[in-house]
């Protein structure tokens, strides 16, 4: 069979190296010729964010980030950054952090380098996202994709473990769905096998050793390559029934990616053998599936979206929201009873095997 597909690379630099945020920043900085730095980090970010960003010409350190990045957050940055005349947008945090970012980022056309501290892998995509009065946008611009991205896992080793499995899952569920994702080519597969063996590799090592850096580098790497496998697939059946989730009932975004993964994984695994029997090799398992759950035994990860402030009585409004977003192109048929089924099994935790 030929190979034939299209594959865009985002422009983006990547320092990774842990203890050189700082050094790396700094470089950074100055090759975008920032003089005038705005730095975004949330207030349990701050210290961190004042550490790694002591050497640069920081004119306004701005601190209020909230989850989804509601439309009056959004607008209260811009006005900062118009006001303090900022020239870079350094961020400084998680997912919600770098969304931010990407919200001033959108308006101005000011360049963002992003110091990531989970494993949400916003730093790598075009995509920026936005919640207006509760309902949840996304849309891509080039503008929001930060210039450069510096990874230091030292900066991590600070989350508790519960939170890095988690947003390690999310990466996790980045690297599965990229599989079967529309736009899902050959380098989205190469890249999303070699995230889910690092991912697979790291994680527990955490959960070992949460303080010691090695875990945290190999889990880093690995939701590097998710992200930017994911940014290049497009979203698949499992980040649309996430997207509902999160954005319809509020949902935390990394706990319900990790319960949603086994059940859309074994819902899509049979029916896509070349996506099955790569993600099971790169667990080092039988089944994909099997190698999913057993990282999940490891890790003590999410199980149930009742656990997480899912009421049982919106799973039908759930199944009915996510159907007509369902991917064309997913490899199983989707109905709306299997939307319902799947809820409902990760409503409850069950096993999805
Ligand atoms: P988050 O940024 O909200 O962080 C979760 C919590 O972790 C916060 O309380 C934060 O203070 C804390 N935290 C962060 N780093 C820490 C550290 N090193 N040590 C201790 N605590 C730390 O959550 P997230 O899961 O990173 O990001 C979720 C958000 O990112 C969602 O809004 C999601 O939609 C968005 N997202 C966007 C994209 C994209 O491509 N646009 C991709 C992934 C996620």
């Amino acid at each position: 069979m030929s190979l034939r597909f299209e594959h865009e690379t985002l422009p983006q630099r990547v320092r990774f190296g842990a203890g050189e945020a700082a050094a790396a920043l700094a470089e950074e900085v100055e090759r975008l010729g920032g003089g005038r730095v705005m730095v975004l980090a949330g207030r349990p970010e701050a210290e961190v964010a004042a550490r790694v960003t002591a050497e640069l010409p920081v004119v306004h350190h701005h601190d209020e980030v909230v989850m989804h990045v509601p439309v009056p957050v959004a607008e209260r940055a811009r006005a900062a950054a118009a006001e303090h005349d900022a020239d870079v947008l350094v961020s400084v945090g998680g997912g919600s952090t770098t969304g931010l970012a990407k919200a001033v980022a959108l308006t101005t056309g000011l360049p963002v380098v992003a110091v990531p501290t989970t494993y949400a892998g916003s730093e790598a995509t075009n995509v920026w996202g936005r919640t207006d009065d509760g309902a949840k946008t996304t849309g891509v611009d080039p503008r929001v994709l930060p210039r450069a991205v510096v990874y230091d896992a030292s900066l991590l080793v600070s989350l508790p473990v519960d939170l890095a499995v988690a947003s390690g899952l999310n990466a996790m569920a980045h690297c599965v769905d990229s599989m079967w994702a529309p736009r899902t080519d050959p380098i989205d597969a190469a890249l999303a096998t070699e995230g889910i063996r690092a991912l697979a590799a790291g994680l527990p090592r955490i959960v070992e050793d949460p303080t010691g850096v090695a875990g945290h580098e190999q889990a880093l790497y690995g939701a590097y390559l998710a992200a930017v496998a994911f940014s290049s697939a497009g979203s698949g059946l499992h980040h649309k029934i996430c997207h509902v989730l999160g954005g319809r009932y509020d949902l935390p975004h990394a706990p319900t990616h990790a319960v949603v993964l086994p059940h859309v994984l074994a819902l899509n695994g049979p029916a896509a053998p070349e996506a099955e029997r790569r993600i099971a090799e790169a667990f080092g398992s039988d089944t994909a599936l099997d190698g999913l759950q057993a990282l999940r035994a490891r890790l003590d990860a999410p199980r149930a979206l009742r656990d997480h402030g899912l009421a049982e009585d919106v799973l039908d409004d759930a199944a009915a929201a996510v159907l007509p977003a369902v991917p064309p192109s997913n490899p199983a048929p989707v109905t709306i009873d299997t939307l319902r089924h799947l809820l409902r099994q990760a409503w409850e935790g069950a096993d999805p095997r």
